[in-house]
């Protein structure tokens, strides 16, 4: 039997003055970063319960309720006395500029989950705040619309903007460094938070300290369902090279820094405040939407292909329709503006290998031409020197031309009809040259790592040496290792693949997420184009597709070149104006794309 969809949430007018330990314990915690203490809260909240009264069918409602909007957030610059009862006049505040002081200064306190609650539904608070954000509770027009709308292009409720900044700054702060991951940490900062929230969520502790998460909001089951994929483990920090610590979550003139700033823990808390807001604001929905928090993303994909196995939940993530994680680049040019908005539709396989050889040891005063790491010293320079053949895939290709529109000179050119390009030598060159294109042109190679030698005096009996490659979308990984054996001519160097090589694999664009993405993104950023995009790395995407899933890296945060290159870098940091900016545009793409319809 299809289940009915959920029913929206409406205010009673109950209200009730709680002393809250809990948020108490929170705040104390925060004010002992900055050495004061305070008492435990009074602090008056609405009641939001599911109501009877309100039906669930596909009629539009107009009632009219009196009530009072909690406040969600308070200025750290008011005293704590003045702060408790500030808030316990329950009066809705509005948005707080983007970047302000205020802002920043509000968001060095410790999460208060309880406190960003809002306790009416996205209407009402907009109302409210129109009607001037008065201390008193204020009569609402509450339009309560159960018949599909698109999504409303209007900006959430500031309060969701707050809690992402605010999650995101306690989230940094879990250590997942990978090895060894200790994801089990991070799920149980994601399951307390969505225990409260009401939305059901199991964690699977598949090996000691490693575990994945799984949330869901359940839909109607029209349609196939949507999974919002983040992993939870960061790649290690060296503290000393940092200007902050890696895991404080610490906010300086708009950035707020920590490990998995870029790579991916704004993403999941993106994903996050998307679920909860769709659970307060009661969205019906048409699929099932999950929440799935993996580990081990970063080295060996142990928690994703246990998420996807018959141990884990293959059972239902295997039928989804749709995959959304980390990838998808928005770059901030030089004039400070978005450029345009990728989507990675497709990405390269890693396809590494390592090369050995071994030759007779001896004194270093006697040199042995032959000797182990001479020979690999040579088969490294003519790997170095080798040019791999230059291709055009059709997502590269959308990308150039759609980046044509905004630039000048030969370059417009040549991204305008890429193929023309590649036949004349100088323009080749150029992009051969260029890191960034050249990446999506071929299949690359990078050394990487080389062992060889314990003494200075002794040469050594065996080197070794690694290669990173990453091979476009339908290469065969045997004819590349063929072309390479051929390139070094060297029977005596070996040349094997470590690990397990997944074939790159793309998704279609003619799909309705991928023009819901570039509707919303225009609602959102008139002008600015919405491209495709191959990923140079490596996501999860891979392992998903092969199930029948499209899968996108889709992300709506923006960052500079520099700020993108922190990912796996040092002092890793994403802009809070971002962070709240795409709090609104991630809810509307997958609400729009989730919701309930006639
Ligand atoms: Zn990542």
């Amino acid at each position: 039997m299809r289940p009915s969809p959920a029913c929206p949430r409406t205010c009673t007018t109950s209200t009730v003055t709680v002393r809250s330990w809990s948020t108490a314990r929170a705040r104390r915690r925060s004010h002992r970063v900055v050495g004061r203490t305070s008492t435990p809260p009074r602090r008056t909240r609405t009641e939001c319960r599911p109501t009877r009264a309100t039906p669930c069918s596909g009629v539009s409602v107009t009632r009219t309720l009196s009530t009072s909007v909690g406040r969600t957030r308070w200025d750290r610059s008011s005293p704590p006395a003045s702060r408790t009862s500030r808030r316990s006049t329950s009066a809705w505040t509005g948005s707080t500029p983007t970047g302000s002081s205020s802002a920043s200064t509000s968001s060095n306190q410790a999460i208060d989950v309880e406190l960003l609650r809002p306790r009416v539904s996205n209407a009402a608070m907009v109302s409210s705040a129109s009607a001037g954000g008065g201390m008193r509770p204020v009569p609402l027009v509450l339009a309560l619309s159960l018949v599909a709308l698109p999504a409303p292009a209007v900006d959430p409720p500031a309060s969701y903007e707050q809690m992402a900044v605010d999650l995101l700054r306690e989230y940094l702060q879990v250590d997942t460094t990978n090895p060894p991951g200790n994801e089990l940490k991070a799920a149980r900062f994601y399951k307390e938070i969505l225990d409260r929230e009401g939305i059901p969520s199991e964690i699977d502790e598949f090996a000691p300290g490693r575990a994945n998460l799984l949330a869901t909001l359940k839909g109607s089951a029209t349609r196939r369902a949507l999974i919002l994929a983040n992993h939870m483990d960061v790649v290690p920090a060296d503290a000393s090279r940092w200007t902050m610590p890696p895991f404080s979550g610490a906010v300086k003139e708009g950035l707020i820094y920590g490990r998995g700033a870029q790579d991916m823990k704004s993403e999941g808390i993106l994903q996050l405040v998307t679920i909860i807001r769709a659970r307060r604001e009661g969205l019906a929905l048409d699929r099932d939407v999950y929440f799935l928090a993996t580990a081990d993303e970063e080295v060996d994909f142990a928690g994703a292909l246990r998420a996807l196995s018959p141990a884990g939940w293959r059972e239902r993530l295997g039928r989804a329709e749709y995959f959304i994680t980390e990838g998808g680049e928005n770059v901030i040019g030089d004039d400070g503006k978005p450029q345009y908005f990728g989507i990675d539709t497709a990405e390269k396989g890693p396809f590494w290998l390592r090369l050995t050889t071994s030759g007779t040891p001896g004194h270093g005063s006697r040199p042995l031409a032959d000797s182990a790491l001479n020979r690999l010293v040579r088969a490294l320079e003519r790997v170095r020197q080798h040019k791999t053949e230059m291709k055009v895939l059709p997502v590269v290709e959308r990308f150039f031309r759609d980046q044509a529109a905004t630039m000048e000179g030969p370059r417009a050119e040549w991204y305008r009809d890429l193929r023309k390009a590649l036949l004349d030598p100088e323009a080749a060159q150029a992009l051969y040259e260029d890191r960034e294109a050249s990446a999506l042109l071929r299949n690359t190679i990078s050394i990487t790592v080389v062992r060889a030698g314990y003494k200075t005096n002794v040469i050594p009996g065996s080197a070794e040496a690694e290669l990173d490659v990453r091979l476009l979308p339908g290469e065969d990984p045997q004819a590349f290792l063929a072309e390479l054996r051929g390139v070094i001519d060297d029977p005596q160097v070996q040349i094997a693949p470590i690990g397990t090589f997944r074939n790159p694999n793309e998704s279609p664009t003619d799909t309705e997420l991928f023009r819901i993405i570039e509707r919303t993104i225009r609602r959102h950023y008139p002008g600015v184009p919405v491209t495709t995009k191959m990923l140079s790395g490596a996501t999860e995407s891979v392992l998903i597709r092969p199930f029948g899933t499209v899968s996108y890296g889709f992300t709506p945060l923006l960052a500079t070149s520099e700020e993108v290159a922190t990912a796996h870098g040092d002092d890793e940091r994403v802009r809070e104006d971002t962070m709240r900016r795409s709090v609104a545009v991630f809810y509307d793409v997958v609400s729009d794309l989730c919701r309930h319809r006639n």
